[in-house]
């Protein structure tokens, strides 16, 4: 039996590392079971990486959390080294119907989130030309204080930190029970069993099989296109989303990498079915396209599966002896709730009898070869060469990635951006999974029996 641990979490996501690296960081000593080969390869490498502000139903525990996430966002991720990019939303009119829907939201959009520290404004439509001239829109509420990040950088970054502060990793572990008892909880394990005194179910879109619930999954199809379209988010204003509730409905997105994601869409479906079928896409066409003049060009789509709860909402709660906290229905907003649902889980904890220290802060990242590349810094020999053009990875880059923890080409790709760009790695990843087989002698796509090479 392994441990004892004071916290065992179920699960490497975002939501799971978050915890971890709060715990981790205030001296308790943490295990972490993971049932996929790395980090971050479950709900948290297929969203959108927006931070939210407005989130429905008002006053749910998802929307207060947003709002707790999104002020805390920024000093949190500054301490792991991650800079989100501030830039305001647009809810946008583009028919004059939509007009009054504009003018009838606007003063209680102002009322409720201005309260909140989050400034609403109205947009004129030659305001509107001026800062987003390749939009096609009569007029927008703008709402301030939405942010995008990397989801994958603030990913890896909060697995680099959870561990340069204590916590034990298993990858490749699936947790098939959680049993509780008053001196502390033990986790059945395919690896064998593991003790701890609390234990935390962070599992995603398993989380229910360990709690007694159940989820009902819900597909977010995105398309991705070479090119920033817009400096904001923007997303149509429309009466039948604001009434269905059941997802923000999507937006144009720009990422920090400069391309543009269009979604998340919505569909029916279950926890593994993460194809992008073509209704999917058309659905989107149809929803954002005539909204943007230029386009470029369209990269590809893909989906990512929302753990909805029943309760639509997030179910955080404890089990019968309080060991065990469970966190069920984490869909979006959970990667902007972050840091204030983390939280929220120590103080359930702590009330539970586990106590804490005072936060230390992590080590800044290393620079890394992109980096010193994009600033001009010469890499000398081997790690300064290219190997994927479009995004400008570098052998260092990759070589950087597999220290942080990369041992699958998803892995890699997630880390680099490697195959991102244009060509989507019809150049360079051969080349990857070359260099990868001879550093390791094998290589997978996303470990288990997916290999490309051994
Ligand atoms: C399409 C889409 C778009 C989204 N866009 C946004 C957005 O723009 N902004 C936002 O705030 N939120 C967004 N979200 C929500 C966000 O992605 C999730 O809230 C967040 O990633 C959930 O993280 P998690 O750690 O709970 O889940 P996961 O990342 O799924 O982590 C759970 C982990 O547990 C592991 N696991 C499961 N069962 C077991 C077991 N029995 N034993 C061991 N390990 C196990 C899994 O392999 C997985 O790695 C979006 C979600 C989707 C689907």
């Amino acid at each position: 039996m392994r441990g004892p641990y004071d916290v065992l979490v179920v699960g490497a996501g975002a939501v799971g590392l978050s915890i971890a690296y709060e715990l981790a960081r205030r001296g308790a000593s943490v295990a972490v079971i993971e049932k996929e080969a790395e980090a971050g390869f479950g709900v948290s490498k297929g969203h959108a990486g927006v931070i939210h502000v407005l989130q429905l139903p008002l006053g749910s525990l998802k929307s207060r959390l947003a709002i707790y996430g999104n002020k805390m966002y920024d000093k949190w991720a500054a301490e792991l080294g991650v800079k989100p990019w501030r830039l305001p939303a647009l809810l946008v009119a583009s028919s004059p119907l939509q007009l009054p829907l504009v003018l009838l939201l606007y003063p209680f959009l102002r009322a409720y989130y201005g309260r909140r520290g989050f400034a609403i404004s109205l947009v004129s439509g030659r305001e509107l030309r001026e800062r987003e001239p390749n939009l096609n829109a009569l007029g927008a509420i703008r709402v301030d204080g939405y942010a995008v990040a990397d989801p994958f950088e603030l990913t890896y970054r909060l697995y680099e930190a959870a561990k340069e502060m204590g916590a034990e990793f298993y990858f490749n572990v699936e947790a098939e029970l959680l049993e509780e008892s008053e001196e502390g909880v033990k986790v059945k394990s395919s690896a064998g069993a593991f003790s701890s005194r609390y234990a935390v179910n962070a599992a995603g879109l398993y989380s229910d099989l360990l709690a007694g619930e159940r989820l009902k999954p819900k597909r977010g199809v995105m398309v991705v296109f070479d090119r920033l379209q817009a400096k904001s988010i923007v997303a149509p204003i429309s009466l039948s989303q604001l009434v269905r509730a059941e997802t923000k409905g999507g937006g144009i997105i720009p990422t920090a990498w400069g391309h543009t994601i269009w979604g998340p869409g919505f569909s029916e479906g279950d926890k593994e079915d993460t194809a992008v079928y073509p209704q999917d896409v058309m659905a989107l066409l149809s929803r954002f396209g005539s909204l943007v003049r230029r386009k470029g060009r369209l990269l590809k789509g893909y989906a990512g599966v929302r753990p909805a709860s029943p309760a639509r909402d997030f179910m955080m709660f404890y089990s019968p002896r309080k060991r065990i906290v469970h966190l069920v229905g984490i869909e979006s907003p959970g990667f902007t709730a972050l840091p204030a649902l983390a939280l929220m889980v120590l103080k359930m904890l702590q009330r539970s009898g586990l106590s804490l220290g005072a936060p230390r802060l992590p080590r800044p990242p290393k620079p890394l070869t992109r980096e010193l590349l994009a600033a001009g810094k010469e890499v000398r020999g081997e790690k300064g060469k290219i190997l994927c053009h479009c995004m400008r990875v570098s052998v260092g880059d990759v070589l950087e990635a597999m220290e942080r923890g990369a041992s699958t080409l998803d892995g890699v790709m997630f880390r680099t951006k490697l195959g991102m760009g244009p060509c989507q790695g019809q150049h360079c990843m051969g080349r990857a999974a070359a260099l990868l087989l001879k550093l390791r002698g094998e290589v997978t796509k996303s470990g288990g029996n997916s290999w490309i090479a051994r």
